[in-house]
């Protein structure tokens, strides 16, 4: 699938659409999640293009992996989180609604039930 410019992620990196911004360097933005599904709920996700999981992996530098991967931890830790889900849709078979690749941050209530 073609990385399309127009997706809703790409307008909140552009500045079209406001995001609730919890961090953000020249590679990574965090935001929160505008339809929460648990008490905290955030998205991280990279600057660059990638459609999703296996496009990232796929695509992106050994680096920059690493470096997103940590950057999801941190913002975590940043969050004061103890316990928390990491989840990422591929495919709208899995979920996924927005083809920009995004890891989602869960925490609060009740997970174990999920
Ligand atoms: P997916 O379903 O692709 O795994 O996750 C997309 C997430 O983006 C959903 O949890 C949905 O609630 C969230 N979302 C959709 N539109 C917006 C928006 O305009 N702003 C923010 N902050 N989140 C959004």
């Amino acid at each position: 699938m073609a990385y399309d410019d127009g997706n809703i992620f790409a307008k909140i990196l552009n500045m079209e659409i406001p995001a609730k911004i919890v961090y953000q360097d020249e590679m990574i933005l965090a935001f929160h999640d505008a339809f929460p599904v648990a008490p905290v709920h955030v998205l991280v996700i990279p600057k660059g293009k990638y459609t999703d999981f296996d496009d990232f992996i796929s695509n992106a530098g050994e680096s920059d992996i690493l470096y997103y991967f940590k950057k999801v931890k941190e913002i975590a830790k940043d969050l004061n989180l103890d316990d928390y889900r990491i989840m990422t849709n591929k495919g709208s078979g899995s979920g996924q609604t927005v083809f920009h690749f995004h890891t989602h941050i869960i925490s609060g209530n009740n997970l174990k039930k999920n």
